[in-house]
């Protein structure tokens, strides 16, 4: 028999972005693989725990923070921030305010958190979530961002990359989110 060590990691991450962009029910729909068409305004949760086996080796758990209503004070507090390793900015395709607000989120976020002064103090790996991507399509919606644009904005804003999402279909959340907690463990 052989002993095989099992590293386990707790990542806190922060999911940002404009109210109703579909923050609260990405990370129902990642945790618990359901989706509320009316979802109330959430307050009072403060994060949801998902597993992940990421290797033979590895076990991931995430702390999803939500931004529980806060969206409109201008800035959320330190307490959200702390210990945060990384960060989901989603932005919801039918809103280009929401597409522009983006940028102050992750200026904002790049302000108030960065990783340890042992592994560099940077800013701390960001995934950008172009959410409602089944909505898209339907002639009567602005199209999405052309992607030239979010791939500028990915450079400009220092994030790792870009996902179409949709929180409605289940769509692409498991590959963005696995592309963050990637960077994340390159890091660590
Ligand atoms: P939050 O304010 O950012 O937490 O946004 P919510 O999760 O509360 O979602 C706001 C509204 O958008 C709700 O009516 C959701 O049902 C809807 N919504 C969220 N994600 C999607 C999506 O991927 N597709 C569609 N069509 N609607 C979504
Ligand atoms: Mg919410």
């Amino acid at each position: 028999t052989s002993t095989r060590t099992i590293t386990q990691y707790m990542f806190k991450i922060l999911v940002i972005g404009e109210a109703g962009t579909g923050k609260t029910s990405i990370i129902k729909r990642y945790v618990e693989d359901d989706f509320a068409n009316n979802y109330k305004t959430t307050i009072g949760v403060d994060f949801a725990i998902k597993p992940i086996v990421w290797d033979e080796d590895t076990i991931v758990r995430l702390q999803l923070w939500d931004i529980a209503g806060q969206e409109r004070y201008s800035s959320l507090t330190r307490v959200y921030y702390k210990e945060a390793i990384g960060a989901l900015v989603v932005y919801d395709v039918t809103n280009p305010g929401s597409f522009e607000a983006v940028k102050k989120w992750k200026q904002d976020l790049d302000a108030k958190v960065t990783l340890p002064e042992a592994i560099g103090g940077g800013p701390i790996p960001a995934v950008l979530l172009a959410n409602k991507c089944d909505l898209a399509s339907h002639s009567n919606y602005a199209p999405p961002q052309p992607l030239g644009a979010l791939d500028t904005l990915c450079q400009d804003y220092h994030f790792a990359s870009w996902f179409p999402t949709s929180a409605k279909e289940n769509n692409n959340l498991d590959e963005a989110i696995r592309h963050l907690v990637a960077a994340i463990l390159k890091m660590v």
